[in-house]
């Protein structure tokens, strides 16, 4: 099963995806995890991608698609996966579309998790992220029990730079003007699923996998 989550930044991807890899099975591929990654390894590529990550702003698209490129030939991704991020312009959809041909491969469902601006801002400044094991907390709907501790695996949770409420409010307007249009692109070939994405995470999960099930 290969799938795309879309969605503005806030909208409950990543927790979503990691739903998703524990009921399934398949490797989440996190564009902007691996970034971060880079970034906190202090690599060329993380220098690179930092000024625009700061900035609230998309990365160049050749970096992108170079790396996706290269995860999606590792082995893990056989028997499917969850691209969270990824594609965020036309040109990476393209560019997806060519690699996956060259693999034999497609894209089986694009799941677009909806939820306002307002919505989104509230969420994100609230959010706060295991420096150790990546899990995502909310401060008020879904709050760690020990203050700044995670529940999974004891790490520290920090606040990611990206999320300060000015930069969230230019991821934004980034996401609408480059990203949206996809959802026109992925319609056009019948493979899009609108999820509201304001409900609980159960709920919308559970919207998910009903989608998925009939896919499996
Ligand atoms: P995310 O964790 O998906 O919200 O991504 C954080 C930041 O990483 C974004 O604001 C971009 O600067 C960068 N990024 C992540 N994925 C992409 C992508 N597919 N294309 C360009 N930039 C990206």
């Amino acid at each position: 099963m290969n799938l795309i989550l879309l969605g503005p930044p806030g909208s409950g991807k990543g927790t979503q995806a990691k739903l998703i890899v524990e009921k399934y099975g398949i490797p989440q591929i996190s564009t902007g995890d691996m970034l971060r990654e880079a970034v906190a390894k202090g690599t060329e590529l993380g220098k690179e991608a930092k000024k625009y990550m700061d900035a609230g702003q998309l990365v160049p698209d050749e970096v992108v698609i170079g790396i996706v490129k290269e995860r999606l030939q590792q082995p893990d991704c056989e028997k499917g996966f969850i691209l969270d991020g990824f594609p965020r312009t036309i040109a990476q959809a393209e560019a997806l579309d060519k690699i996956l041909e060259e693999m034999g491969k497609k894209i089986d469902a694009v799941i677009n998790i909806q939820v306002p601006e307002e919505e989104v801002v509230k969420r994100i400044v609230n959010r706060r992220t295991c420096k150790n094991c990546g899990a995502v907390y909310h401060l008020i709907y879904n709050p760690p029990k020990e203050d700044n501790k995670c529940d999974k695996c004891g790490g520290e949770l920090y606040q990611r730079d990206d999320d300060k409420e000015e930069t969230v409010r230019k991821r934004y307007k980034v996401y609408k003007e480059q990203t949206e249009p996809l959802v026109e692109y992925y319609a056009k070939k019948g493979i899009l699923y609108n999820i509201d994405g304001t409900k609980s995470i159960e709920e919308v999960f559970a919207e998910i996998d009903s989608i998925l099930q009939k896919l499996a």
